[in-house]
């Protein structure tokens, strides 16, 4: 059977042009971003995506540090949001299609500020800690109502993408007890 063979060659041309004409692949690709405290931390928590849009998990990666210690935004952008919600201070990064979000903390920036990749944004916070009674940043990569891994902005996380929504809960390690934390349930508005 050698039609189908020859059709191949025949199309085969076709599709190289449309390969070459659409450029290299980098929609996929992750931005490179920097810690968001110096030096780099200890990561205390890792992401841990929730199995339903309203479900438990860990929104985000927290980063061990100190009340006081200046907060960098990973990528620069524009920033989106920053005062208090909820009891404690947050600020969001919009970086195109996707925004970083760090909490709790003193903003030093507003709404509307341009930043460049390290900008100091504010300062840490201890009301509000994912650590409680230590403090930490909570670090978190959203595109749109999806919540990210924020450490493969710094290559610290899984290489491979992974389905972050699922119908099962996600699996953790064995005898390894859920983690619960503060803002089980918490999720961004209207960010
Ligand atoms: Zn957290």
């Amino acid at each position: 059977m050698r039609l189908p063979i020859l059709l191949v060659r025949a199309l085969l041309p076709g599709v190289l042009l449309v390969l070459l004409a659409a450029g290299p692949a980098t929609g996929d690709e992750d931005p490179v971003g920097v810690w968001p405290l110096r030096p780099q931390p200890d990561v205390i928590a890792h992401f841990d995506p929730p199995s339903s849009p309203y479900g438990p998990g860990h929104r985000g990666v927290d980063l061990a540090g100190r009340s006081g210690q200046r907060v960098h935004t990973a990528l620069g952008g524009t920033v989106t949001y920053a005062g208090p919600l909820a009891g404690r201070g947050v600020v969001v990064v919009s970086h195109g299609d996707t925004r970083t979000t760090y909490e709790p903390l003193s903003a030093s920036v507003s709404v509307g500020d341009t930043v460049d990749q390290g900008t100091v944004i504010g300062t840490l916070q201890l009301v509000g800690s994912h650590c409680a009674p230590r403090a930490c940043l909570h670090w978190g990569w959203l595109r749109g109502e999806t919540y990210l891994d924020p450490l493969r902005l710094v290559g610290a996380g899984p290489v491979r993408l992974l389905p972050l929504w699922r119908d099962e809960p996600v699996a953790r390690s064995p005898g390894r007890a859920p983690l619960r934390l503060p803002y089980d349930t918490w999720r961004p508005l209207a960010w």
